[in-house]
């Protein structure tokens, strides 16, 4: 596959170029290096009438053959991970490693979700019973996906996969600061999925609006923040189309003082500076223990020290760039803020101006609780590390926030950390871990990070209604 040439949107398996064009920025080095179609309504009406189109023939298919396409599907993407790997990190910015997680990752969710409803005794094509009950979960039409910019591809899979596999079709929009691995996964599913079953479409900030408004549309799947979400659910309700919506986050990580500092440090840090910060599930507010606080936050800081910060292309590179100039104006909005109201930093403070959207790494030595940093969601290489002293306190102080996406707890007596964990407001709470997700366990925000489930049976049968066949004797 080729990843320098034109990139076009996929409509009904045909490469399409549209009227014009956006640019695509490297956020290394604030350069434009590609064109990306920026789709009309026309292109989205065209695309809309081909899933429709789609449906009927994609749903009557036996699921296996619907897996065995994916399937097929998820090996194509395996055998072009490398390119696609350097591509995210030029249109994203993030790590090299990182990337090549990413792609990984897509491939592992397309397999398991895939494996998983074959597994679904609802979802199979078992026969109708003659007589009794029988449950089936049937596909809802068309699928609106749409994705934000952090991990543009994966966010995408993690729609494409459940939706697909259980009979819808779907009309996938990635962001615009990152179209260009999800227009290049639609090239490659014109290889291996029928006509229309999977559009591929790129736009500017109106094409969200439209997409989740158009009532060809049967059920949006949303990523992205929670005021966006807000805009879809009223966007979503005039056609009562179905939504499903993974949302904003700020997750707390609570270090509890028997930890083994040599061993947590270098996990919480990833927690909070993975992808730049700018991951919904990061460690976005640390609290840790008083009686350990000054040493955590001593090895803390000379652990950030020691992490080379700049081009994600370069393998040496542990923290790319921020992905585009709005987050970075935001961030530094943010640290002068932090500046002006006398917060101390541990590390960083001082923006040096780049060519491309870098942003140092930045910890915030115990500013208070009602501070922006520790309210809003970064989301960027910004993090307060917040001292406590009871495990009462600090769960309070935890789940003082409109967000509920996840959370993390540290602590060697485990009787104590699952303790605190059944205390936490969060749809996913680690213990001595973090970011383990998988296909198979439902992520789901609670109170406003998100409304539905994605990945799990749960996350399966968010893309189906049920149908119950009640059958008796005619006499
Ligand atoms: P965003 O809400 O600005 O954009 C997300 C997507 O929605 C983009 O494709 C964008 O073009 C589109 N969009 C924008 N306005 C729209 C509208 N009115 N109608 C329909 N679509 C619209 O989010 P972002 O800045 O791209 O991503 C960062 C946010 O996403 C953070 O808040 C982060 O926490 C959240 N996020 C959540 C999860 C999760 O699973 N809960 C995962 C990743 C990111």
């Amino acid at each position: 596959m080729n990843f320098d040439d034109a990139f076009t949107m996929t409509i009904d398996n045909e490469p399409v170029a549209a009227h014009e064009t956006m640019r695509v920025v490297n956020p290394h080095n604030g350069q434009t290096f590609a064109q990306a179609p920026r789709a009309a309504e026309a292109d989205l009406d065209r695309a809309i009438r081909s899933a429709r189109r789609a449906f009927p023939g994609w749903r009557a298919m036996p699921l296996a053959t619907r897996s065995a396409a994916l399937l097929a599907l998820a090996d194509a993407l395996d055998a072009e991970a490398a390119g696609f790997a350097q591509l995210l990190t030029r249109e994203q910015g993030k790590a090299a490693a990182e990337a090549r997680g990413e792609i990984a990752s897509c491939v592992r969710w397309l397999r398991e979700t895939v494996q998983s409803a074959m597994a679904d005794a609802e979802l199979c094509d078992a026969p109708v019973a003659k007589l009794g009950v029988t449950m089936q979960r049937v596909p809802l039409g068309v699928v609106a996906a749409i994705a934000p910019w952090n991990f543009p591809l994966l966010l995408g899979i993690w729609k494409v996969a459940p939706a697909l596999v259980s009979g819808n079709t779907m009309v996938f929009k990635p962001s615009p600061f990152t179209p260009l691995t999800s227009l290049k996964f639609g090239e490659l599913a014109r290889r291996h999925l029928p006509p229309g079953v999977l559009n591929v479409l790129s736009g500017d900030d109106e094409l969200g609006p439209m997409l989740t408004a158009h009532p060809g549309i049967d059920k949006i799947a949303f990523t992205g923040s929670t005021a966006t979400g807000r805009a879809v659910m009223r966007s979503a309700s005039a056609h009562l189309t179905r939504v499903t919506l993974e949302l904003g986050g700020n997750d707390p990580a609570i270090v509890m003082p028997d930890v083994d500092l040599d061993a947590v440090v270098p996990k919480l840090f990833t927690a909070a500076f993975r992808n730049a910060g700018q991951f919904c599930v990061a460690a976005k507010r640390m609290y840790v223990h008083r009686d350990i606080y000054e040493s955590f936050k001593e090895r803390f800081v000379a652990h950030a020290r020691s992490r080379v910060v700049g081009n994600g292309a370069d393998p040496a590179t542990h923290m790319g760039p921020v992905q585009n100039a709005l987050q970075l104006k935001r961030l530094h909005g943010l640290v002068e803020h932090c500046a002006e109201q006398g917060y101390v930093f541990a590390l960083g403070g001082r923006f040096t101006p780049s060519a491309g959207y870098h942003v140092p790494i930045t910890i915030l030595d115990n500013p208070p609780d009602d501070s922006r940093p520790v309210a809003e969601e970064a989301f960027g290489p910004v993090l307060p590390l917040l001292a406590f002293d009871s495990i009462d306190e600090v769960v309070a102080r935890a789940n003082s926030t409109e967000y509920g996406l996840a959370a993390s707890v540290w602590c060697r007596d485990p009787a104590t950390a699952t303790a605190i964990a059944q205390r936490l407001a969060a749809g996913t709470v680690w213990i001595n871990t973090i970011h383990d997700l998988s296909p198979l366990r439902p992520f789901a925000g609670h109170k406003q990070s998100g409304f539905g489930v994605e990945n799990g049976r749960d996350g399966l049968h968010e893309y189906t209604a049920p149908r119950v066949i009640v059958a008796e004797a005619a006499n």
